[in-house]
């Protein structure tokens, strides 16, 4: 099985790890815009071979882990240039758009959109770690249009690899994943820019920060090459979260200029519930 990796950065560099143990037969070819990445993933032993986008009608599978916006522009050409019988699987955070481009594609059949829940604040083929995706969930949007043969065979994969599939449609998973990552991520660069910009001539400050401020600034590490395009992809849903949390900041604000230190336990109180919902999830 030829597995040809468009991107071969932390996302793309685990899946070429893990396929490579749980299929025997796989050889894993490298398509990156960095040279340097190629190499890298060449000497850490994550592919067999580097390629480019010429070489794609070698492809048994392609999966495409670039940033959004790039997949947006390359992933009809990649399907103009797969056999019939390739599986081509992005795993883009963002899904409406890259949906919405192949749509009328004569080999959309071709395609299965996905979305795995599974990653780390750090980029590149260095990142790249075993086991990532076991246990993760992994998002499949519009499963009804992808060749029945092909969704199974991207299925052998996602359950060698330990995960866990649910189904949505893009409009849906582009709504509800803005809450649960993107407000996320916007709210832990926020915070490590206030606290750099108030704290920047008083170095010093920073040895009294604990685990909880590196915990909740842990993602404004994150590569802006990757999260700007998702925030263009989702700007509408981002905006309206945005929107929520920013309305709740000004209430806490509120309660705390009114000394109304009841309320704010209560807020807290009830936010607590999080450590139910969350169970079980690391
Ligand atoms: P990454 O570590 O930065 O890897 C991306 C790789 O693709 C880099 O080597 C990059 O090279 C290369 N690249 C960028 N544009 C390209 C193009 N047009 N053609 C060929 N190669 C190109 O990023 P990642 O974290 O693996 O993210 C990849 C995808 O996974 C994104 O769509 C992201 O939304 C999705 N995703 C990420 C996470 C996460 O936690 N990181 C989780 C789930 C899904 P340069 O560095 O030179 O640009």
């Amino acid at each position: 099985m030829k597995v040809f990796i468009v991107g071969i950065g932390l996302i793309g560099g685990s899946f070429a790890i893990d396929i490579k143990a749980a299929f025997n037969e796989a050889e894993i070819y490298g398509v990156d815009q960095s040279e340097e990445h190629l190499d890298n993933a060449l000497s850490l032993g994550l592919i067999d071979h580097k390629s480019n986008f010429e070489g794609l009608d070698l492809a048994d599978v392609v999966i495409v882990a670039i940033p959004v916006d790039a997949t947006v522009e390359v992933l009809s050409d990649i399907l103009n240039k797969v056999k019939d019988d390739c599986l081509v699987f992005d795993v883009g955070s963002t899904k409406k758009k890259l949906c919405e481009t192949v749509m009328s594609h004569p080999k959309r059949r071709n395609y299965l959109a996905a979305h795995p829940i599974a990653g780390t604040e750090f980029s590149g083929p260095q990142a790249a770690i075993a086991n990532l995706y076991r246990g993760k969930t992994n998002i499949i949007c519009e499963v009804e249009k992808t060749a029945f043969k092909l969704q199974e065979k991207g299925m052998e994969i996602f359950s060698r690899l330990g995960m866990r599939i649910r189904y949505m449609d893009p409009v849906s998973h582009d709504k509800h994943i803005a809450y649960v990552s993107h407000l996320s991520h916007i709210s832990s660069f926020m915070l490590g820019k206030t606290v750099i910009e108030k704290e920047k001539n008083e170095r010093d400050i920073f040895d009294m920060a604990g685990s909880g401020f590196a915990s909740t600034v842990r993602l404004a590490k994150s590569s802006p090459a990757m999260w700007a395009p998702i925030f263009k992809h989702n700007k509408e849903n981002v905006i309206e979260t945005l929107q929520e949390y920013i309305s709740n900041l000004n209430q806490f604000k509120e309660f705390m200029e009114n000394d109304d230190f009841d309320e704010i336990y209560k807020e807290m109180e009830n936010t607590n519930h999080i450590k139910t919902i969350l169970k079980g999830i690391s």
